[in-house]
């Protein structure tokens, strides 16, 4: 598969009154053209700025993006871009669904609209054929009896059917790149399967690349080729799906997916929690920005961030662990850490 999309070494800040907040702290991966790629962690890793980062949302000030950061779109810089050409990328090349649909609509526009409105912003076409474009969109999502829908406001919609209405606006630009934030956060379970199979359909029929992101590995287990796993503004671990469910190495990965509930647990084991708290990004440590929380902590962990050291093709790993010189190449993890 063909890269679409090239991220390296970005670094945003944001400039407040208590001092610069260094969000994403030289982030780099690559979206293939029709692949699922997840980026998980928890809150404020990095992961959304990332997100409005690749699509030109960043307001600065008060934002800063780096000037050593690029974002390559099928080969071109889109960071170099100007105001027109951003214009013309968001929406045709590279769309986003927000996390809450019900924010993220206009309360005062119907539906039709909303999905004209993105339609004739990147199309010329008759007003005729611009409308049955939009009905398509819709009845292409499965919102039922989609003329009258057009009608009807943001309000008058179920959550389910709201993101079903983002997801339309989102495709009816004919994007190549989808980047779906946290798109079933306000949803419940079942809604929250339909949606994610949605979008799968869309994927298969378009071959639309997905960049999902969301702290739920639940929701990425079963849809996302490939993994970045992200914590205070850095990638701990990236690889296929498999490697990071099955054979992660990263102490934090390890950590995330233990604090994950699931079915396995035995009647009265305890879910695993990762004690204390994320590092002040306005003023991160120099070393792992992990290494007050990881239980296999070392000397070197504090003074400097580890590199990154490929596993195998794809799977890489920020660790100090996986230095050749450490002995802990091939540790198991567990809860009685022996270091
Ligand atoms: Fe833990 Fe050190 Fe690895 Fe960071 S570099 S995750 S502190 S072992």
């Amino acid at each position: 598969m063909e890269k679409i999309l090239e991220v390296k070494n970005l670094k945003v800040s944001y400039h407040t009154y208590a001092g610069e907040v260094q969000s994403v702290r030289g982030v780099s991966f690559t979206a293939r053209e029709g692949e699922t790629l997840a980026i998980v962690g928890e809150s404020g890793c990095g992961k959304s700025v990332t997100a409005k980062t690749i699509m030109g949302l960043i307001a600065t000030p008060p934002g800063e993006i780096k000037a050593e950061s690029s974002i390559l779109f099928e080969g071109k810089d889109i960071l170099k871009q100007s105001e027109k050409e951003w214009q013309a990328y968001r929406g045709a090349k590279c769309s986003m669904i927000f996390q809450d649909a019900l924010a993220s609509l206009n309360p005062t526009m119907t539906i039709g609209k909303q999905i004209l409105e993105n339609i004739t912003n990147h199309f010329k076409m008759p007003h005729r054929d611009a409308e049955k474009k939009a009905v398509e969109m819709l009845e292409l999502v499965g919102i039922p009896d989609a003329v009258r829908a057009m009608r009807k406001y943001p309000h008058e919609l179920s959550g389910g059917m709201r993101q079903r209405v983002m997801i339309a606006i989102a495709l009816s630009g004919d994007p190549k790149l989808l980047i779906a934030d946290e798109p079933t956060t306000a949803l419940d379970v079942t809604i929250q399967a339909q949606i994610m199979d949605l979008m799968q359909d869309i994927q298969k029929k378009f071959g639309t690349t997905i960049i999902l992101i969301t702290h739920d590995l639940g929701v990425v287990a079963d849809v996302a080729d490939r993994i970045v796993v992200m914590y205070a503004g850095r990638i701990m671990e990236k690889g296929s799906c498999d490697e990071i469910f099955y054979g992660h190495r990263h102490p934090y990965t390890w950590a995330l997916l233990n604090a994950a509930p699931s079915l396995d647990l035995k009647k009265k084991q305890k879910l695993m929690s990762i004690e204390g708290m994320p590092p002040d990004l306005i003023d991160p440590p120099k070393g792992c920005p992990f290494a007050a929380r990881c239980p296999y902590c070392m000397n070197a962990c504090v003074e400097c961030f580890p590199p990154e050291y490929t596993l195998e093709e794809g799977h890489k790993v920020s660790c100090w662990l996986y230095h050749p010189d450490s002995g802990y190449q091939d540790i198991e993890f567990g809860r009685e850490a022996e270091i």
